[in-house]
Parts: structure tokens; C-alpha cells; sequence
């Protein structure tokens, strides 16, 4: 995914906040070696429709909120916080497979949706093949009724 990239004025916010420090292990950043993470990371992220990956007003919270962005470790310190946050290491669940996961979710979430809908939309339907009944629909069941004989009792005159 193209990411809007970051503003050095607001990249300046976020070093001046963490003062220097790792987001992720608490440990010092060197400058150049420092990468500025969205937290929560984009693709997470509520989206403004229409606007593209690139524009930072495209994402709910903005993508320059500094509140919303964290210094860490980046690929040239060599920690590699930047990585393992976003693609896990066995231990942490990282940004993409918890994004995966959410979508997995949201999949099933859909299907099911999507089977609701349909019984709204017909509630007659059947959603699986039944077996018909053997009464043919529209037909009475006959009662049958008992022939109403006056039997004299035993024992009356
Ligand atoms: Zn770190």
C-alpha cells in the first residue's frame, strides 16, 4: 500500500515528543535510523472515500495527526522495531497478520450477513434442499368420524 509520506515538521513533532526514544523497545534512536510509525497503521485505519492511499486526509485519524504516530527503530538502526511490529515474530502479532485476521472475520461476518438477507428477503426459501412433505400442500386432513350408533345400554328395560 502507498503510504502519504510524512512531513519533516511533523516527523520533528514526534522526535521532540518520544525525545529521541523507541516506541516499540524504549531504546535510543539515532538520528537518520529512526522511522515514523502510524499508530494505529494505515491500513487499519477508517478511510475518507474517494481519496487516494497517497493523501494523508485520506485516513480517520488524519495521517500527519501526531498523536497518532510513533518514532521507532527503523531498517538502518538494525533493531528493526519498524519490522517486527509490522509483520510479526512468532510471539507479537503484527500489524499485517492481525489485519489479515480482522479481514478473515469480517469475511465470515459477511457470508453470514449475506445468508440473513436472503431469509429476510424470503423467508419461504428454503436454505438447504429439504425433503417435500408427503401431504401435498392445500389439502385438509380428513378426520374421520366415528358412526354415531345409539347402542342400548346393557341392562335397560
Ligand atoms: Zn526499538
Amino acid at each position: 500500500m502507498a503510504r502519504p509520506p510524512i512531513p519533516k515538521p511533523i516527523a520533528a513533532v514526534v522526535w521532540s515528543r518520544a525525545q529521541g526514544h523507541c516506541a516499540a523497545c524504549k531504546g535510543r534512536v539515532i538520528v537518520g535510523q529512526g522511522e515514523i510509525d502510524h499508530r494505529p497503521p494505515l491500513i487499519m485505519r477508517q478511510r475518507v472515500p474517494g481519496l487516494p492511499d497517497t493523501d494523508p486526509a485520506a485516513y480517520i485519524p488524519h495521517a500527519n495527526e501526531p498523536d497518532f504516530l510513533a518514532l521507532v527503530h527503523g531498517e538502518k538502526s538494525g533493531v528493526g522495531c519498524h519490522k517486527l511490529r509490522t509483520f510479526g515474530d512468532g510471539l507479537y502479532r503484527g500489524d499485517v497478520t492481525e489485519n489479515a485476521r480482522s479481514r478473515e472475520i469480517t469475511a465470515k461476518q459477511t457470508k453470514h450477513h449475506e445468508a440473513m438477507r436472503r431469509k429476510l428477503l424470503a423467508p419461504n426459501e428454503p436454505e438447504t434442499e429439504q425433503p417435500k412433505s408427503k401431504w401435498s400442500t392445500g389439502r385438509k386432513l380428513q378426520g374421520r368420524p366415528f358412526a354415531k350408533v345409539k347402542r342400548p345400554m346393557r341392562g335397560t328395560p
